[in-house]
């Protein structure tokens, strides 16, 4: 990968980094609020917050997956390697680095 295009996908993970850390609070907000109106709601409106708290953890547990393999690809976007398939050697495209951080191999040689 050259230098601009690694730049240029250094600041899109961070700008993603950045995104996901603001969801992350918010949902986190959500998860918490949902636990203090079950306190004052009756049986009906309880299992309706259990599923929408079910929802909520469960994007959490998304945001927070995403945001934990994007802050470890972009610990390594400096190395040599970054961004190369491991199979052919050729350069992935940003594009799908940036959609799946972890990915090792090009799209062809995924397929
Ligand atoms: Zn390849």
């Amino acid at each position: 990968m050259d230098h601009a295009n690694r730049k240029a996908l250094e600041a899109r993970m961070r700008e993603e980094i950045a995104g996901l850390r603001e969801q992350l609070g918010d949902l986190g907000e959500r998860a918490r609020t949902v636990e203090l109106d079950q306190q004052a709601v009756g049986r009906l409106s309880r299992m309706d917050s259990l599923a929408n708290q079910g929802i909520a953890v469960n994007a959490l547990d998304k945001a927070k997956s995403r945001l934990a393999r994007l802050e470890r690809a972009l610990s390594r976007i400096e190395d040599e390697d970054f961004g190369l398939c491991a199979d052919c050697g050729e350069a992935i495209v940003p594009a799908r680095l940036l959609v799946l951080p972890e990915a090792v191999l090009c799209v062809g040689c995924a397929e």
